[in-house]
């Protein structure tokens, strides 16, 4: 699997808009590296993983070409992982819908959408061949779904729980991935699940948002946490020595630049995710 990240931001980019911290004064200096967009990232160029407020920019700035995307799953609806007023745009040679998965709650939104729309193709007052078309799928913790050649299981994140946030596992090709995003530290369910799968993942993408050591939300980790969920990971059989560790979900509440960052985590061999970036699984 070939797996791109798009937007390795936490949920308002770097540089804030209105911040004059060191990290953000650093982002609008040194630019590259250090600027990133919201959570997007895409697999083999056909799965895509959360649709942000930024995918316009991915198109637009990145080469992203989202007219070949046809399967996107969500994390959850925050609007940095979701964003559906992209849903409103008035298209044209779109054939074929975009399929969203993601669960009942994060779904609300999108479905009343796509309902809507379909109502109103149905009564013939709006024209299917001029709107962006999408269907929407549930998906249920813990309940493995087949989308093209990929088996995504969604397990229970650590974060608002009211919009049933997931994590995904997705394997192919006898190859695993473990995204992660946005969680804290596993719930107990989501760590027996993975240990009961018996897989040892080839890749593990983190929720890093916070500053080591100020783990002011549970929502989300900081580097000892990702250290922690590593160690939990290797203990449990689902990790190994070829185990490749990536943090991503980073604004400046982490308080490292992205050399300083990379720096701290290549010390417990984790990498440090950035805009652009594109990993062999
Ligand atoms: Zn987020
Ligand atoms: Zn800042
Ligand atoms: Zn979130």
């Amino acid at each position: 699997m070939k797996l791109k990240y798009y937007g390795t931001g936490a949920g308002y980019g770097l540089p804030e808009v209105f911040c004059d911290c060191r990290i953000c004064r650093h982002a609008r200096e040194v630019g590259g590296k250090e600027i990133r967009t919201r959570s997007m990232a895409l697999l083999d160029g056909q799965l895509a993983i959360d649709l942000s407020v930024d995918t316009f920019h991915h198109c637009a700035f990145a080469g992203l070409d989202m007219r070949r995307v046809k399967h996107v799953l969500v994390t959850h609806s925050h609007h940095d992982h979701f964003f559906t007023s992209d849903l409103f745009s008035r298209v044209r040679g779109m054939e074929e819908p975009v399929n969203f998965y993601l669960s009942e709650a994060s779904g609300r939104g999108v479905r009343a959408i796509v309902e809507k729309h379909k109502a109103e193709f149905a009564a013939g007052t709006r024209d299917p061949k001029a709107w962006t078309l999408a269907e929407v799928h549930t998906l249920e913790y813990y309940k493995s779904v087949n989308i093209l050649d990929y088996k995504v299981t969604p397990l229970r994140a650590r974060h608002v729980a009211a919009l049933e946030p997931m994590m995904f596992v997705i394997e192919k090709d006898g190859k695993s991935i473990l995204w992660a995003h946005d969680t804290g530290l596993f719930h107990s369910d989501a760590i027996e699940w993975i240990k009961d799968s018996g897989i040892v993942f080839d890749f593990v993408s983190m929720d890093c948002t916070l500053r080591r050591g100020a783990q002011i939300t549970k929502s989300h980790m900081d580097l000892d946490w990702c250290i922690e969920t590593a160690d939990m990971l290797r203990a449990n059989g689902n990790a190994d020595e070829n185990t490749k560790f990536a943090l991503s979900h980073i604004g400046h509440l982490v308080d490292r630049t992205h050399d300083e960052l990379t720096a701290e985590a290549a010390e417990y061999g984790m990498i440090v995710a950035y805009d652009g970036m594109e990993i062999e699984i």
